[in-house]
C-alpha cells in the first residue's frame, strides 16, 4: 500500500470481458491495437498493460515517453506511436528522440516528406518501421489525402525504412448518422488504392476507434485500435450497438473526518452550501486536484456501503465535503465510493459525465497521480 489516501481498483476480468465483447463484433484475424495513452485512459499504464500483455498485437500511445514507458515496463510486443515523432521543422531534437525510441522499436507514425528524411536519417543502418497516417476528413494529423501517394512512394524507395502499416483516423463514428464516417472510409479505400496496397500484402491498414468498431464493420480492415470502450465506457449515446461494457474502474477514498453541524452553518469555501437542518458531515481527501472536478461543488454524489450521498459546498483541492446525516452507521475510516463501476451508479463515470456534460475519458484522464492503481480480479 502506498501512503496516499485514493485507490483506483482496476477489474481486470472487466477488461478482459470488453476485450472478449469488442473481438465478437471483429472478424478473427483481425489485429488489436488497443490504445493505452495518457496512462491507459487515467486507469493506470502499468496496470492495464499487466492485464492486456499477450492478449493484444500492439499497443497504441500518443508520445514518445508513453511508447519509453511501455518498453520501460519490458513490453517487448509492437507498439505505434500515434503521433508523428517529431514536428515538421528543426525546432526540436529529433535526431535523438527518432534514435531512441528506433533503438527500442518503436513502431513510428508517418505524416510528412521532412518527417521520413529525418527518420531515414536517424535509422542509419537499422530498419525503422512506420505506418502512414493519412487525414481522410477530420484536419488533424496525417498526410493530406492528395499528397499520400508521393508520401507512400518514397517511403518504398527508403533503404532503411519499412511501410508496415496506413491508416487514418474517424471524426464522427460515435454519431447516428454515418455518412461522414462511411465518406472518410472512401477516401482512405481510394488512398489505398492510389497507393497500390492490398489486402493480404503485408501492410497493416486500419481506421477504427471505439466506435468504428462497434458500430461500422467496414472500418476493421486489418486492425482495430479501441480505447474508451476497452475501458468500459460508450462513445456516446448515438451508437447503433450497445454491447454491455463493464466500467473496469471504482475509485475510493477513506471518511477521514466526521462532524455534527447545526442548522445554518455553511461550508467549504465560498461558503456556497448552508445546511437547513442539524446533520452529520464528513470529510473525503479528493479534490480537484486528483481530477474530482471542482464542477461537482454542491452537485456530485458519492457512495458509502451502497447509498448515495450528496456532496456539500465547492469541491477544493484535495477534500470534498459529504453529508452523511442520512448514514447512521458512517464511521470514520468507513470506505466512500467516489466513483462506482456500476454504470447505473450516479457516481459512475457514466453519470458524472451527465452532470458534466462531457465524455467519459476525460474524467478518467484527469485522474492524478495521488491516486494508487490496484488491480484486482
Ligand atoms: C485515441 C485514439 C484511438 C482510440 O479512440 P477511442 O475513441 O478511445 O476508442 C484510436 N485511434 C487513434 C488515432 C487515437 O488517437
Amino acid at each position: 500500500m502506498g501512503y496516499d489516501y485514493l485507490t483506483a481498483y482496476i477489474s481486470a476480468s472487466a477488461i478482459r470481458e470488453n476485450l472478449r465483447l469488442l473481438r465478437q463484433r471483429v472478424a478473427p484475424g483481425v489485429q488489436f491495437c488497443p490504445a493505452v495513452k495518457c496512462n491507459a485512459y487515467g486507469h493506470g499504464l502499468k496496470e492495464v498493460v499487466s492485464i492486456l500483455a499477450g492478449q493484444v498485437d500492439c499497443l497504441a500511445v500518443a508520445t514518445p515517453a508513453e511508447a519509453l514507458q511501455l518498453r520501460d515496463l519490458r513490453y517487448d510486443d509492437p507498439v505505434l506511436l500515434l503521433l508523428p515523432a517529431g514536428a515538421d521543422d528543426d525546432a526540436m531534437d529529433i535526431p535523438a528522440l527518432l534514435a531512441e525510441l528506433l533503438r527500442r522499436g518503436v513502431t513510428l507514425t508517418v505524416t510528412s516528406l521532412q518527417q521520413l528524411r529525418a527518420i531515414e536519417f536517424a535509422a542509419g543502418n537499422r530498419e525503422a518501421s512506420v505506418h502512414v497516417k493519412v487525414d481522410s476528413g477530420m484536419t488533424r494529423s496525417g498526410v493530406p489525402a492528395d499528397d499520400a501517394k508521393a508520401l507512400v512512394e518514397a517511403i518504398r524507395a527508403a533503404k532503411n525504412v519499412r511501410l508496415a502499416g496506413i491508416y487514418t483516423h474517424l471524426a464522427c463514428a460515435d454519431e447516428a448518422d454515418k455518412t461522414s464516417a462511411r465518406q472518410q472510409l472512401a477516401k482512405f479505400d481510394a488512398v489505398l488504392a492510389e497507393c497500390d496496397i492490398h489486402p493480404g500484402d503485408g501492410i497493416v491498414r486500419h481506421a477504427a476507434n471505439s466506435p468504428g468498431v462497434i458500430d461500422l464493420p467496414e472500418s476493421h480492415y486489418d486492425m482495430v485500435r479501441p480505447g474508451v470502450s476497452l475501458y468500459g465506457y460508450h462513445s456516446s449515446d448515438e451508437m447503433h450497438h450497445r454491447p454491455p461494457l463493464k466500467p473496469c474502474m471504482r475509485l475510493c477514498g477513506p471518511l477521514l473526518q466526521m462532524r455534527r453541524v447545526a442548522p445554518g452553518t455553511r461550508c467549504g469555501y465560498g461558503l456556497t452550501h448552508t445546511f437547513s437542518q442539524a446533520g452529520v458531515v464528513g470529510v473525503v481527501p479528493v479534490g480537484y486536484g486528483d481530477g474530482y472536478p471542482r464542477a461537482l461543488s454542491n452537485r456530485g454524489i458519492m457512495r458509502i456501503g451502497g447509498r448515495e450521498v450528496p456532496v456539500r459546498g465547492r469541491v477544493s483541492m484535495d477534500q470534498t465535503i459529504i453529508d452523511v446525516s442520512d448514514i447512521p452507521n458512517a464511521r470514520v475510516g468507513m470506505e466512500v465510493e467516489i466513483i462506482s463501476a456500476d454504470e447505473n451508479a450516479p457516481n459512475s463515470v457514466a453519470g458524472l459525465c451527465r452532470m458534466l456534460e462531457t465524455i467519459p475519458q476525460e474524467v478518467t484522464t484527469r485522474l492524478g497521480h495521488r491516486i494508487e492503481r490496484i488491480v484486482v480480479e
